[in-house]
């Protein structure tokens, strides 16, 4: 066996340097942390090749005394903590006291610096983990760094290096969470010369949001605040009609710096279950502020995570804000219709083909009354079933928390919404799909399937909560066969099921015995109708939470039983369609995000007859 020996201290630091100087953006995190903790008003950031050829930066902070420079690049040495009881009450980004040592170990680095109250300031030099001795230098109070040619002693880690623009992009993203964190300072970023970002001081967050992510998505934002004891949280959330098919819009900071927490992004995304489709994501900017006796931030390299004292009161606090701040709003979604400047007035030509810009909204492929492809097979000629309201439903429209059963679900607050009322009793219907009607603030288009779909779903998850299901039980329990890993994960889902009216037990060999389903569901077999739900459960990746599985196959219960695009509807059935609608708690949007209606408003009518 080889001898044990203690490794020199530039081994460790390069050791060290391997957890938190990753690539380029680690630097320019580091170095930018460090300038804020300094109290700098300003910041200047420089770049050369993706900040692998060079670093620099300069800030107007409280600066590094000359003594004081040997120790800023040795590894554990800091002036933001002096003791270990300090550890939980850190206010400043950074604390180990390993980022300039780390980096001098690993590049070429230079520091000048100089404080505000002394005649001249000092800097130093370090390569690859070699100090020279400090000398004096000459210039304004604060500090600039120099970082050229990264990992140029450590050419392994060089090679894992991307592209100068990849490297670009992660600085980018770091300047870009620092930015938000700490409004109130100006920041610039110059690469190869070119500014690429210059945020003014009085650039507010929704400014910078603005400015990182676009006009669009600022216009889109609504501000949110929320208050909780010693807690509060801030920020912006946007539409939904302005959601994302990732979740990268999704920033969370907590007393001004960017944390991930999964369970903080998971209460974001839920606050918005029933208004995105599944498969979108939300935008979000929240911050959170509360104080640093009620978290641990010592708990990851490079601090991105952190650990709460009481998480789920925070998962309840963020879940909760977002929500109302979504219910303070009118989440109708309204046909989007062109500003006159955009759309000049057509040349007055009776052949003037229809504009096909005029229903520029996103959710114009519902609203133009062509099928998404999720639909079309609903084409197919179906006996329809509207089922006729049992005298048990009134209790529909009692609150929820009034209802003395425990809920197998955690309560959402649902989203109060008002309700245009429907004046005319002559709705139109088109394509056997759509439904015209007037209301009292404009003219109504109406997706059938979507709102009956809405409607079944709250009948269901209401009758489920109050415990009022009604359950059919089989006299002859009907064998199901799966493939026998199916098998296994339905079974293990056996407790969710019951609650839907579905009891099943297992027969062995792949075969589940199927001895309830709920009796609302009139059409089709039983046996039918549980596939679709093991369906539902075969297409999440893992066993998804209890009201996950739950919400998604009542949706999928709820879609089975209702009309469909291309039933004909008496209006008989329409009008009652229309009364149960009146019932809904949210009537807007059906189970799965889409909307359920588009109002097109008297406004929005006469400006588009160029009344007004
Ligand atoms: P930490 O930030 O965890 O203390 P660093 O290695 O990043 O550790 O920095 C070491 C020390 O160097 C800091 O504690 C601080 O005193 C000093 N320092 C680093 N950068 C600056 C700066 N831009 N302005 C003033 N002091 C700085
Ligand atoms: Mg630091």
């Amino acid at each position: 066996m080889p001898r044990i020996i203690q490794l020199p201290p530039t081994v460790v630091n390069q050791i060290a340097a391997g957890e938190v100087i990753e690539r380029p953006a680690s630097v320019v995190k580091e170095l930018l942390e460090n300038s804020i903790d300094a109290g700098s008003k300003r910041v200047d950031i420089e770049l050369e090749q993706g900040g692998t050829e060079r670093i620099a930066i300069f800030d107007d902070g409280c600066g590094i005394a000359p003594e004081d420079l040997p120790l800023a690049l040795s590894s554990h040495a800091t002036s933001k903590l002096r003791n270990a009881d300090d550890l939980f009450a850190i206010r400043s980004l950074g604390f180990r006291g390993e980022a300039l040592a780390s980096i001098g170990s690993v590049a070429r680095v230079t520091i000048q610096s100089r404080t505000h109250d002394s005649e001249a300031g000092a800097m130093i030099e370090c390569n690859g983990g070699d100090m020279a001795p400090v000398r004096p230098w000459n210039g304004s109070p604060g500090t600039r760094i120099e970082v050229k040619h990264l990992f140029y002693n450590l050419p392994v880690r060089k090679k894992f290096l991307k592209a100068n623009a990849t490297e670009l992009g992660h600085i980018t993203e770091s300047f870009t969470k620092i930015a938000l964190g700490h409004p109130a300072i100006h920041l610039t970023l110059k690469h190869n010369a070119r500014t690429i970002y210059d945020v003014p001081a009085e650039a507010s967050i929704a400014d910078r949001i603005g400015i990182f992510f676009g006009k669009d998505v600022a216009k889109q934002l609504y501000p949110l605040k929320h208050v909780q004891g010693p807690v509060n949280v801030h920020g912006f959330i946007a539409d939904p009609a302005c959601d994302r098919g990732n979740g990268k819009l999704q920033y969370l900071f907590l007393n001004g710096r960017w944390i991930r927490d999964r369970s903080l992004g998971h209460a974001l995304q839920e606050a918005y279950r029933g208004l995105l489709m599944t498969g979108r994501y939300c935008i979000g900017f929240l911050f959170l502020e509360m104080p640093v006796e009620m978290v641990d931030i010592n708990v990851h390299p490079t601090k991105a995570e952190v650990r709460f004292r009481d998480s789920q009161a925070l998962y309840h606090l963020v879940r909760s804000a977002v929500r109302q701040t979504l219910s303070d709003k009118q989440l109708i979604p309204r046909l989007q219709l062109p500003e006159g400047d955009r759309y000049p007035m057509p040349p007055a030509k009776l052949d003037t083909p229809p504009d096909p810009g005029l229903f520029n909204s996103p959710r114009q492929t519902v609203s133009e009354g062509t099928i998404a492809p999720w639909e079309s097979r609903s084409f197919e000629p179906m006996p329809r079933y509207l089922p006729p309201p049992p005298a048990s439903d009134r209790t529909f429209t009692q609150p929820i928390d009034k209802q003395p059963q425990p809920s197998p679900m955690d309560p959402l607050p649902e989203i109060p919404q008002s309700k245009p009322v429907i004046l005319s009793s002559k709705a139109i219907q088109i394509r056997d799909s759509y439904l015209v009607l007037e209301t009292t603030e404009g003219m109504m288009l109406i997706d059938q399937h979507a709102l009956h779909e809405r409607i079944l779903y709250e009948q269901l998850r209401k009758r489920i909560r109050s415990g009022s299901l009604e359950i059919q039980r089989l006299l002859i329990p009907e064998p199901i066969e799966l493939p026998a890993a199916q098998a296994a994960m339905v079974l293990e889902a056996h407790e969710e099921l019951k609650d839907l009216g579905w009891e099943i037990s297992d027969f062995g060999g792949g075969t589940i015995l199927l001895s309830s389903y709920p009796a609302m569901l009139k059409r089709g077999t039983p046996g039918e109708w549980f596939l679709g739900v093991v369906d539902t459960l075969m297409t999440k990746e893992k066993l998804p939470s209890r009201e996950a599985l739950f919400n998604d196959m009542l949706a999928t219960m709820a879609c089975k039983a209702a009309v469909k695009a291309g039933d004909p509807l008496t209006p008989e059935e329409i009008s009652y369609l229309m009364e149960l609608r009146d019932m809904a708690d949210d009537s807007h949007h059906c189970p799965h995000g889409r909307p359920t209606s588009l109002l097109f408003s008297h406004k929005d009518l006469e400006k588009q007859f160029r009344r007004i």
